[in-house]
């Protein structure tokens, strides 16, 4: 249709906007396409514009106005170019399993990663006004003819000398919603609307709707991380499920160091990039219904919505119950009873729903966050994107306290259902009062015989006589903000007995990320519950004392390379055990490089800057 006579574009090209606005207006767009379409070669292909781009504007826009779906508006001009990538795109190495992600990470001597998601559209490059496809990595396709109609997603640079990568994609929800009919999924609806020389319909309307994105890496939905929290599995899991909670279709995450300098460094093996991986999650996802949404109250307050479904089977595990993850989510996704949802588990992460096919706007809502406390109702407040409730004596809060209060001192015969048996049938108000049961009490309930009973008195009585540490039973107490590590700090630092009386300051200053907000809190919430404390003294508590000494005192030490008969964890405990300093990188103020086998550049930096180094055996020896 656009190859009309060379007498007829010669007469249009004659014509100004003026005469082409007198014609009737089939004509007009008829004239407009064609001009349209002959400045767009004579632009991108043979380099010789014969127009301002002030004029060529002015003619695309009478033609969007008269005829929005005009195919001349979207199509991509020059795609017989192929464009020469200045480096390779390589492929990005993957990884399969946890263990093999901590060995990665490991290996590299840098704290800090950006994990970002790995989506699954099409992988491009962009740089001075070009658009191109990663084709085979050396060459790609020339696709900037769809660039001024691609939402872009992060910032294209203006210096014409960089180049940024990213991913064509399109949003899970807008797929659903305007394209499923069309196109078998959101890939395939990329390469067809990015592509193909005739888009379809639906596809013209996704670009016009800004529902095709380009998503810089490195920019759009990238978390900063530490090391430390990819080697804590719990931390890694919270991590991949905020990275995987995006609206695109995705496929893994990819792990790339952050430092760019460090980047060059570590450089290319000829089919990918040292310092980038990709976890390729084993991920199943199936389509289920809602039969019922419950609002669970956990053990600081809040509450969560829980969609039970009905059951699915997820790599390998029945799943019956997902946890939703906040109110706003609730609201947002638009999830009810009856309504179908995608649930996906990766691994071993706990299984999150990613996708819901909203009900028909005129069907009435069933389900509505709760307003009170679904135990005690109490009237529940919002705190961020979550509703809690905020009575402490809320029944659910306390027998999740006193689970966590066991579980933390190693009493495990008290799970939730026998906390809360007890709580019932013994009226049981705080956690001391445990203490006070008799084996015969307990045997007299259905399901505890006598051994049983006398067995959980006995460990409960057991924790008073030096099997538990300081920070275990700090951290027992189950105060927000005050987890393993925290607890170890702040006995090491301020002194067990001493924490009713300590400072704001004192908090800040010895706990890593802590304002004055949080500081108030916390000492808040250790003088709040410290009658626990003083209730367990009065019943002779006696703590355990952990082995230590001061062989290190003063003394900071760094490990690199592979580790022998320690993990770097332990040789970290050991360090702090004997009153050593573990210190993350390589400094002029440090006494000690502990390496092994492949030590990398730390162990070059230590002896750039003279420290002594030495291997695991001479650590050994110190202590
Ligand atoms: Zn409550």
């Amino acid at each position: 249709m656009y190859n009309q006579t060379m007498s007829n574009l010669q007469t249009y090209l004659k014509l100004s906007l003026s005469d082409i606005k007198k014609q009737p207006k089939d004509k007009q767009i008829e004239i407009l396409e064609e001009l349209v379409h002959y400045h767009n070669r004579r632009y991108f292909i043979d380099n010789d514009p014969i127009i301002s781009d002030e004029e060529f504007d002015q003619l695309t826009e009478e033609l969007r106005k008269l005829k929005p779906d005009s195919p001349v508006l979207y199509e991509i001009v020059g795609e017989i170019g192929e464009v020469q990538h200045p480096e390779p795109m390589l492929s990005i190495d993957k990884r399969y399993s946890y263990s093999d992600i901590k060995k990665w990470v490991e290996s590299i001597d840098t704290d800090d990663f950006i994990v970002e998601p790995k989506y699954d559209g099409m992988a491009a490059r962009y740089q001075n006004g070009i658009l191109a496809t990663r084709g085979n990595g050396i060459y790609g396709e020339n696709i900037s003819g769809r660039l001024p109609y691609l939402k872009i997603i992060g910032k294209l640079p203006k210096n014409p000398n960089i180049s940024v990568r990213g991913e064509i994609i399109i949003p899970n929800s807008y797929f659903q919603k305007h394209l499923a009919n069309e196109y078998k999924n959101p890939r395939n609806a990329v390469v067809g609307i990015i592509k193909a020389k005739q888009i379809k319909p639906a596809g013209i309307k996704a670009l016009q709707d800004g529902g095709v994105h380009f998503v810089i890496y490195d920019e759009a939905k990238s978390l900063k991380v530490k090391k430390k929290d990819i080697l804590d599995e719990e931390k890694w899991e919270q991590i991949l499920e905020s990275v995987l909670s995006v609206d695109y279709p995705l496929d893994g995450v990819v792990i790339k160091v952050a430092d760019k300098k460090l980047r060059e460094k570590m450089g290319a093996t000829e089919h990918h990039e040292r310092w980038q991986i990709a976890y390729k999650l084993p991920a199943e996802k199936k389509i289920t219904t809602v039969v019922d949404i419950k609002d669970q109250v956990g053990r600081t307050g809040r509450i969560t919505g829980v969609a039970v479904i009905e059951p699915v089977e997820l790599s390998g595990a029945t799943v019956t119950n997902v946890t939703l993850h906040n109110y706003d989510f609730v609201e947002k996704s638009g999830i009810d009873i009856g309504c179908k949802v995608e649930v996906c588990r990766a691994g071993e992460v706990i299984p999150f729903i990613t996708k819901v096919f909203k009900k028909p706007k005129n069907e009435p809502r069933i389900y509505t966050p709760p307003t009170h406390c679904p135990i005690c109702n109490t009237k529940v407040v919002k705190n961020g994107k979550y509703l809690e409730c905020p009575n402490k004596n809320c029944p659910a809060r306390k027998s999740q306290e006193f689970e966590y209060f066991f579980k933390s001192l190693g009493v495990e015969e008290l799970g939730l259902k026998t906390i809360e048996k007890f709580i019932n049938e013994f009226h049981i108000q705080k956690v001391t009062d445990f203490y006070d049961l008799k084996p015969e009490q307990i045997a007299q309930l259905e399901g505890f015989g006598e051994k049983s009973a006398q067995k959980i008195v006995q460990n409960i009585q057991n924790t008073l006589n030096s099997t538990i540490t300081e920070p275990q039973l700090l951290q027992a107490l189950g105060i927000k903000e005050i987890g393993p590590a925290t607890s170890k700090i702040l006995v090491k630092k301020i002194g067990f007995d001493r924490l009713p009386n300590a400072t704001e300051e004192e908090i800040i200053e010895n706990v890593e990320g802590m304002g004055p907000k949080k500081a108030r809190y916390l000492l808040d919430e250790i003088k709040d519950k410290w009658e626990i404390i003083e209730d367990l003294k009065k019943r002779g508590l006696k703590f355990k004392k952990e082995e230590t000494t001061n062989k290190l005192a003063g003394l900071k030490f760094a490990i690199t390379g592979k580790k022998g008969k320690y993990s770097r964890a332990e040789l970290i405990k050991l360090i702090e055990q004997n009153g050593g300093e573990y210190k993350s990188a390589v400094t002029k103020d440090l006494d000690y490089l502990i390496t092994g086998p492949d030590a990398g550049s730390k162990l070059q930096k230590a002896k750039e800057l003279g420290v002594k180094v030495i291997d695991e055996n001479e650590f050994l020896k110190m202590i």
